[in-house]
């Protein structure tokens, strides 16, 4: 087996976190199991509180489990102080030293491990030309932007040969453009390294271009892992969907079951839907339909709906239609020239069945 495969490898087992006492308590990690891959890049990704920060200070060592397992190759870490783990962790505040320079920053763990003058200018040197920072050695933090300034923070890590590189939020203090920029930085450095990773993040887009996997969690709780496709195409609940993207959510019942494919009623159109392993045949469902899988026409059809908004963004056109007094979301990818429906416009909608999705209500 090569080194790579070896290493790395985590696996969290009915981790629980509970903060405070009594009617303070909080349930932070609320019985979490997970295992990821040697050389994965994973991303914990909710909304603020579902308790991926601590999922993460749990995986580095600054909180303790108040039950389960955290173990690293099968080696259970419980015990291990973080500073003694084989991890390194990228913040959103960078924390780079701010009296050394770019070189020392990067040499700092090499220095504390003892390593020779010759091998720590080589290997800090590698890391600087991976990062595009070569020229910048002898300036400080302060002399440094914000992009800068995070890629030596990653330099910093990456030195180290971590089996694992956690990252929090690393993006969030710069701006757009320097953020997607950064992203395909990343991904490319930690491809290339092939040392497991895991993303804290709030964005989903972040989550979506970084990662092998992304772990969707609210309230403590995992409530979907998968692709980065699979979250998007087949959300395991209604709150993946939403919070994934935008998803329009059309109550219907559930007229017939073939294997994973349900059909059902949709304003009146009988269609074929890939559905939840849990969708069972006479129960309302949820058919979740993306605005982009949405389509509208001047044609006249069975399916007429009202434009209440129409919002021109250049390259798309957002539209709110009312059909049988629910307002769709509907996105327009490829607007042709001067065909733009206007407010009060009766428009004929069909949509995707194969972009859609039918979950249990
Ligand atoms: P954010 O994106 O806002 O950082 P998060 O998803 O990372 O949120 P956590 O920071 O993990 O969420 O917090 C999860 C829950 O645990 C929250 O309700 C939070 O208030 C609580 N919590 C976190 N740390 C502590 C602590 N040290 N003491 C008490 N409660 C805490």
């Amino acid at each position: 087996m090569s080194e790579q495969t070896e290493t790395g490898a985590l696996r969290l087992e009915n981790v629980t976190k509970i903060f405070g006492q009594g009617s303070n308590q909080v349930r932070a990690v609320d019985d979490v199991s997970l295992t990821i891959q040697s050389g994965e890049f994973v991303t914990l990704l909710g909304p603020s509180g579902c308790g991926k920060t601590t999922t993460l200070r749990l995986i580095a060592g600054f909180e303790f489990p108040t039950s389960g397992r955290l173990l690293l190759d099968e080696k259970d870490i419980a015990n291990v102080p973080p500073n003694l783990r084989p991890m390194a962790m990228v913040f959103q505040s960078y924390a780079l030293f701010p009296h050394l320079n770019v070189f020392e920053n990067v040499a700092y763990g090499l220095r504390l491990r003892k390593m020779s003058e010759a091998e720590i200018k080589e290997a800090v040197n590698i890391v600087l030309h991976m990062m595009n920072l070569v020229g910048l050695e002898r300036r400080n933090p302060n002399q440094l932007s914000g992009g800068q300034q995070q890629r030596v923070a990653l330099a910093r890590a990456m030195v180290m040969k971590p089996k694992l590189l956690l990252f929090d939020e690393p993006l969030s203090n710069l701006d757009a453009k320097l953020r997607t920029q950064m992203r395909i930085e990343i991904r490319r450095l930690q491809q290339r390294m092939g040392i497991t990773s895991v993303y804290v993040t709030h964005d989903q887009m972040e989550a979506m271009s970084l990662s092998d996997r992304v772990v969707v969690m609210n309230h403590g709780k995992i409530e979907q892992v998968g692709t980065p496709e699979e979250i998007y195409q087949r959300p395991a609940t209604m709150f993946v969907a939403d919070f994934i993207g935008r998803a329009n959510f059309v109550e219907t019942d559930v007229l017939a079951l073939d294997g994973r494919l349900a059909i059902v009623d949709v304003y009146g159109q009988k269609v074929e839907l890939a559905c939840s392993p849990e969708i069972r045949v006479g129960q309302k469902a949820y058919a979740m339909i993306r605005p982009e899988a949405i389509n509208l026409s001047s044609r006249t059809s069975d399916y007429m709906a009202d434009v209440k908004t129409a919002v021109y963004l250049g390259n798309s056109v957002e539209y709110e239609v009312e059909i049988e007094q629910n307002l769709l979301k509907v996105v327009d990818y490829d607007p042709t020239p001067g065909v733009m429906f206007r407010e009060g416009s009766f428009v004929s909608m069909t949509f995707d069945p194969e972009r859609s999705y039918l979950l249990p209500k």
